[in-house]
Formats: C-alpha cells, sequence, structure tokens
C-alpha cells in the first residue's frame, strides 16, 4: 500500500480517568459499569451514537437463559440479571419460549435508554460518535488512547484500559498476537419488519421465488419485539465472503446486508399474504458483526474443554449456551450442546444431520450442567494495564461459537471492568493480579460465578 508521513502535533487531553474503556457494545458498558461501581472514575468511548453494539444497533435482542443445563440453577446474574429486570419493569422484555427460563426477548430502543440512564447514573463520562485511533505506549505500559470526534483528535489519559471493541482495535495497535479462525462466522444485517406472516412458508417462498429477488436458500430466524405488535425482528440473512475488521469489507458488507433486507422485503410484498402491508420500520444502524480477528491471551478457550465442563478456581463467566457456528460458505448453522446433541442445519431447514459428539468421543456419565473460563482468559502478556474482553476473544471456533452470545460476553465485560478498577486502584500489574480476587469481587458485586 502507498503511504504518507502524517507530521508528528500536539493535542488535547479531552479526558482523564482511572479506567478507559474503548467501545461501548453491552461488554464495554458492563465493563464500565463494574468499574465505576466500584469506585473508579470511568471514561466510555462508543463510535455509534448509543450504548449496546450489536444489541442496539445491530437489532440482536436475545439474551439467552440465566440457568443451568436442568434448568434448576441460577448461573448467571450480575448486571445481566438487573439489565433484565430493569427492562421488565418498564415493559421491554418478554419471553421467547413458553419456559421463562428459556431466553428473553427486549425492545432495543428500550435498552438504549436504559444503558443512557445506568451509565449517567454511575457517573461514567461517555463520548458517543468518537472513534479510537491510536494507542500511546511506554515500555509495558499504555499511557493514553487517540480519538476523532467532533472536536478533532484528542487524547484520553488514563491509568487503565479496556478494548471492547469487538474487532480488538487497540490490541492491534499494541502488537498483540491476531489469529483468525478456519471458520470466521459471516455477519448478517436484521431489521424490524412489519405486516403479519401467518400462513406464509417463507423457507418455500425463498426457495422458489428467492433467485427472482437475488436471494440464496439461506438460514434465518426471527423473534418478536417486545412490547411492539405486529412487528417482527429478522435475522434472514449472511453476508459471506468479507472480513468486518477490514474497511471495505464493512463497507460491502453493510450495503450488502441492507441489499438481501431489502430483497427480503420485496419477495413478501410480491409473494406474501396480499392483505397484509409490509414494511421495513427499523434497519441495524450497524451491520451485525459475529467475527472477525482473535487476540492471543495467556488462556486459550476450547470448545472441548468449554463442552466437557473444565472447572476453574478463578472463574469470571458461567454458561450454558450451545456452539453455535453459521458455516462461511455453505449456508449450514451448527449446533453443538452440553448434552450431546449436535445438529448441523441447511439452508430454512432443507437439510439436517444430527449425531451425538459425546458419544462419539466415548464419553459416559452425566453431561456438564454448564461451562467456565478462568480469569487469564482476559489477560494478554504484553502490558501491565490492558485487557481485550468482547467477541475477539482467545478462542477456538468450537469455544467462540458458544462465547459469543451477550450473556457470556456480558460477564467478561464484567469481569474486565473488575479486574480494571482493582489495578487502577492499587496500581498492580493485570500480569499478577491474582484472577481470585476478581472472582471474589465479581461475587460481591452480584455475579453468580
Ligand atoms: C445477526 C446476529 C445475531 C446474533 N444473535 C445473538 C443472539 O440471539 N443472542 C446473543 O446473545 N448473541 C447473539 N449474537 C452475538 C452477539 O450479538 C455478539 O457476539 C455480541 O453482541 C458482541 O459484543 P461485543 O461487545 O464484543 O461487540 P459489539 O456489540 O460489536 O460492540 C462493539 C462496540 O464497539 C464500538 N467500536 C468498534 N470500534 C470502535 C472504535 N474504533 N472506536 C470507538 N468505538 C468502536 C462499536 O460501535 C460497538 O458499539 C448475534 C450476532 C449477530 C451478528
Amino acid at each position: 500500500m502507498d503511504t504518507i508521513f502524517e507530521p508528528a502535533r500536539r493535542i488535547p487531553v479531552a479526558a482523564e480517568a482511572d479506567v478507559c474503556v474503548i467501545g461501548g457494545g453491552c461488554t464495554g458498558a458492563f465493563a464500565a459499569l463494574r468499574a465505576a461501581r466500584l469506585g473508579a472514575s470511568v471514561v466510555l468511548i462508543e463510535g455509534q451514537n448509543r450504548l449496546g453494539g450489536a444489541a442496539t444497533s445491530g437489532l440482536v435482542n436475545v439474551w439467552h437463559t440465566l440457568y443451568d443445563m436442568t434448568g434448576r440453577e441460577q448461573i448467571i446474574a450480575g448486571l445481566t440479571q438487573e439489565v433484565l429486570g430493569r427492562l421488565d419493569a418498564r415493559g421491554a422484555l418478554g419471553h421467547t419460549e413458553t419456559n421463562p427460563r428459556t431466553s428473553y426477548n427486549f425492545n432495543p430502543c428500550e435498552l438504549t435508554i436504559l444503558l443512557d440512564e445506568m451509565t449517567a447514573q454511575a457517573g461514567i463520562r461517555v463520548f458517543f460518535h468518537t472513534t479510537y485511533c491510536a494507542a500511546v505506549r511506554e515500555a509495558d505500559e499504555v499511557k493514553a488512547i487517540v480519538v476523532e470526534n467532533k472536536n478533532g483528535r484528542q487524547a484520553i489519559r488514563a491509568r487503565f484500559f479496556i478494548d471492547a471493541t469487538g474487532d480488538g482495535d487497540a490490541a492491534r495497535d499494541l502488537g498483540i498476537e491476531p489469529f483468525k479462525n478456519k471458520v470466521v462466522q459471516p455477519p448478517s444485517a436484521c431489521f424490524h419488519l412489519q405486516g403479519n406472516t401467518d400462513g406464509v412458508h417463507l423457507g418455500r417462498l425463498v426457495r422458489e421465488h428467492g433467485a427472482e429477488f437475488g436471494l440464496d436458500d439461506d438460514w434465518g430466524w426471527s423473534t418478536f419485539v417486545a412490547g411492539c405488535e405486529g412487528i417482527a425482528m429478522r435475522a434472514d440473512n449472511h453476508v459471506f465472503g468479507v472480513l468486518c475488521s477490514d474497511a471495505d469489507d464493512l463497507t460491502r458488507a453493510e450495503t450488502e446486508g441492507r441489499r438481501l433486507c431489502a430483497a427480503f422485503l420485496r419477495l413478501l410484498q410480491k409473494y406474501g399474504r396480499s392483505d397484509t402491508h409490509y414494511a421495513i420500520t427499523n434497519l441495524c444502524s450497524y451491520i451485525g458483526v459475529r467475527e472477525t480477528v482473535h487476540y492471543r491471551t495467556r488462556f486459550t478457550a476450547t470448545g472441548w474443554a468449554l463442552l466437557t465442563g473444565e472447572r476453574y478456581e478463578d472463574p469470571i463467566l458461567n454458561g450454558t449456551y450451545t456452539v453455535d457456528i453459521h458455516h462461511d460458505r455453505d449456508n449450514g448453522i451448527t449446533f453443538r450442546s452440553l448434552s450431546g446433541e449436535e445438529e448441523t442445519v441447511y439452508g430454512k431447514g432443507t437439510r439436517v444431520e444430527r449425531r451425538n459428539w459425546r458419544e462419539d468421543a466415548g464419553l459416559t456419565g452425566d453431561p456438564a450442567p454448564y461451562y467456565q473460563v478462568p480469569f487469564s482468559l482476559l489477560v494478554p502478556d504484553g502490558y501491565k494495564n490492558f485487557i481485550a474482553a468482547g467477541r475477539m476473544l482467545n478462542a477456538d471456533d468450537g469455544a467462540f461459537g458458544a462465547l459469543r452470545v451477550m450473556v457470556n460476553l456480558n460477564q467478561l465485560g464484567e469481569a474486565a471492568g473488575v479486574a480494571a478498577a482493582l489495578c487502577a486502584d492499587g496500581g498492580e500489574d493485570v500480569r499478577t493480579i491474582d484472577g481470585k480476587r476478581v472472582t471474589a469481587a465479581l461475587r460481591k458485586g452480584g455475579s453468580a460465578v
């Protein structure tokens, strides 16, 4: 690539804090809230106009169960439970199944407003429309980050930094070792659809008439939007062959994703119910990015350790969500559960393959009721005051397929916030802090780990 020289210049320090969180998805927002509740001063940088990331800008409005596989023991609590409770109190929460322990569906606009309120109540200084651009370091310490917003180029100084950008933008600039998994799960553009689809066989419509609108026989899902009548959240498409941490690919993913949403709408307008007016009432403002690049830390999460229920003395996350891998080329999705069930679904249910991975591996006895990961999953080697938390986590494709959902990443965010506050307070090195102290502080703050 051709290059030019950017002259060095003096820039103002816009803010100074104990903890700076870069990226305000749920992971980043929860990290900021936890750190602030432990008394740290916190700055939160977000490129979009709202907190919540995929849950709000991406319209992804389902959080999975807080219970173990038996449905009896609650294994996730903390901020996830608190936010669900607060959404419920404002009529913005529903259950996606008849069993209330299965999963939760929320109104993403209400979550946006709630996160504004919670961060304001916690005294967090939030910068919207502010993009992280560079990191300034000295030896093994991150001193500041450089951001761009309507005020131009500015610096934020902090004692501890959390990269919650999803793509690990700061981890990349700090030279932490990146890697990509064999399958990079493709992004999807979600939208809100108005119009009754009762009695319309969407899979058949896509198979029979999709080509007329440039639609593949792709796998998708849909759910309701809590508190909104007659509106469905649709996640019908995948954009293949893009890596959304690359600017050109991200742009292509956004336009192709929107084209696919429009194509689905036109299909319904032509072949759906004749007594119904179909319209898109809300389009994601940021395509739903499932996966890009990962960064090495001291612990690599593997699908095997996760699904066989390995235990740790310093857990920071409990979970049950299945390994859920959207293939990157053949329209298939593979689900692999703690219980042993595994199924791969192609197209809109055109073909389903099933097996039991536990039996195939010769495992006997009861399956684990839930999985865990230890604190070292969050800790890279190079820096005393830096953590990356979110979907850039150090996981193989199996573990990533399970850990990538929000009830899990929310917990990683909380643990990052707790570790940051402890380190900033005592001037400690995150590489040597005892993970059991992080677990203890998480429990004290309401987590179920
Ligand atoms: C279509 C789809 C469906 C899914 N379905 C589910 C589901 O049903 N349930 C579930 O729990 N999970 C689901 N997931 C997965 C889950 O939504 C994501 O894995 C999770 O939200 C990622 O969280 P994150 O905080 O790491 O990243 P994000 O939510 O992507 O947040 C990152 C934030 O950082 C900001 N940012 C990025 N770069 C910069 C920068 N340089 N400067 C400033 N800000 C920056 C972004 O604007 C964003 O707000 C789905 C994902 C997709 C795409």
